[in-house]
């Protein structure tokens, strides 16, 4: 076959991105906007998904508050470069242009008045100011190099491109789309991939806990979960499977299998001094702990503690212990509910093989990895969609 028999029918882009998720629409409108000839290509068939059902249809698309100690990596300074330069008030900027509505809900968390389709909106239209050409659904059959950069085989025909972008995110709802394509690449490029697992996630809890608690499921109650260095003051949930509500989905990130999880079910108090206070009383100690926490709480913690009795027929040794147990309870979970019910991926592409400040890969000139499928990974609260505005702005200025 001659060189110009193998290239006819090629296409060619200076950039072509693969996802049109969060972060491969941001990148593309920015190469876009700066002139380049970009190619977004998707595999699903609706468009930006995961936004759409983010913040319960309103999505959480940033946080006021953004820092880099919001983000787990195995490097905690990669994100800093990006988020610099790409912050929440850049993205508010945005909405503000187009008059779309949004309010604080707390602790700087951004979210949308009307409806989360309203960021899928303003990113496609900013695609289409960018002039960035599409392909959906589309699905990459093969990816190599070519002299000039990259050369992507797809069911929709065959293009190249200086600069290739992998956008396809995590591993979190298969079911909308999300595939492991991303760390495929990485593999295929010699580029190193931190294992991935589900973060921001539902934790399932053994038979003799579920005995105990499993008929608290809908009890919440305000906690300090605490857990290989991360501390989290939020409500905890009981559900039928184990523990959720925001304490947990947060120290989950952080949670590896048979690891313990702490937590001080009395932060708003120093439990010691409370219980030791009323050693003399008459009250039973349930009855007692129902004061600050939900009554089926306190009733189930007590009978599982051996403890519903009056405070004053408990020794002082005893009500020591308790209160350290209510400020100290341990936890091991049996696991996780899995990529179905996460919100994110922990892990990913390392990012020691990748520029903080362009994303590209510096052993592979062209290659590039932003979004959810580097390992970068933010707390709950719009973090994870402000990493990958900032991650896919500064790709789309590398372009
Ligand atoms: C239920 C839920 C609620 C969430 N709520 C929030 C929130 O309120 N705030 C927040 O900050 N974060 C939230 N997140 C996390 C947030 O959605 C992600 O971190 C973010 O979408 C990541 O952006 P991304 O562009 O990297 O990946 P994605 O948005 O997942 O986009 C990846 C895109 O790539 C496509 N793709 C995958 N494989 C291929 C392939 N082989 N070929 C072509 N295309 C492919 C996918 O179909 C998808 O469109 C939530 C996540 C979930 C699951």
């Amino acid at each position: 076959m001659t060189h110009d028999h193998a290239d006819a029918g090629v296409e060619r882009y200076d950039a072509v991105v693969i996802g049109a998720g969060a972060a491969g629409m941001m990148c593309a409108a920015t190469a876009g906007r700066r002139g380049r000839r970009v190619l977004l290509i998707e595999h699903y068939t609706k468009l930006g998904e995961k936004i759409r059902i983010s913040g319960g249809g309103r999505c959480n698309f940033t946080n006021l508050h953004c820092r880099p100690e919001h983000y787990l990596s195995q490097n905690p300074d990669f994100c800093r470069s990006a988020l610099a330069r790409f912050g929440p008030r850049d993205f508010t900027a945005l909405l503000d242009r187009d008059g779309i509505g949004y309010h604080e809900k707390t602790l700087g968390q951004l979210f949308c008045d009307r409806s989360a389709l309203d960021i899928i909106a303003l990113l496609k239209s900013e695609c289409d100011r960018g002039g960035v050409h599409w392909r959906m659904p589309c699905q990459v059959e093969a990816v190599e190099r070519a002299p000039a950069g990259f050369r992507i085989r797809t069911d929709r025909g065959r293009f190249e491109a200086r600069s290739l972008v992998i956008a396809t995110g995590g591993l979190t709802v298969p079911k909308i789309g999300a595939t492991p394509f991303g760390y495929r690449i990485a593999a295929q490029f010699g580029l190193a991939v931190v294992p991935p697992r589900p973060a921001l996630v539902p934790l399932a809890c053994g038979p003799e806990f579920l005995e105990r608690f499993g008929a608290l499921a809908g009890v919440s109650v305000d906690c300090v979960a605490m857990c290989a260095g991360g501390s989290f003051r939020e409500a905890l949930l009981f559900t039928h499977r184990g523990l959720s509500g925001p304490a947990i989905l947060q120290i989950s990130s952080y949670w590896q299998a048979g690891e313990v999880i702490e937590i001080d079910l009395l932060p708003q108090r120093d439990a010691a001094a409370w219980l030791l206070g009323l050693r003399g009383s008459r009250q039973r100690l349930d009855n007692l702990l129902a004061e600050a926490w939900p009554k089926r709480l306190a009733q189930a913690w007590c009978e599982a503690a051996a403890c519903c009795q009056p405070i004053h027929t408990l020794s002082e040794t005893r009500l020591r212990q308790v209160a350290y147990d209510v400020a100290h309870w341990r936890i091991v979970p049996s696991g996780t509910l899995g990529y179905n019910k996460a919100e994110v991926t922990l892990g990913g592409v390392d990012t020691r093989g990748l520029s903080s400040r362009t994303m590209g890969a510096t052993a592979v000139p062209g290659l590039y990895f932003i979004g959810e499928v580097v390992d970068v990974t933010g707390h709950l609260g719009g973090f994870n969609f402000q990493w990958a505005w900032a991650s896919g702005h500064a790709a789309g200025e590398a372009l």
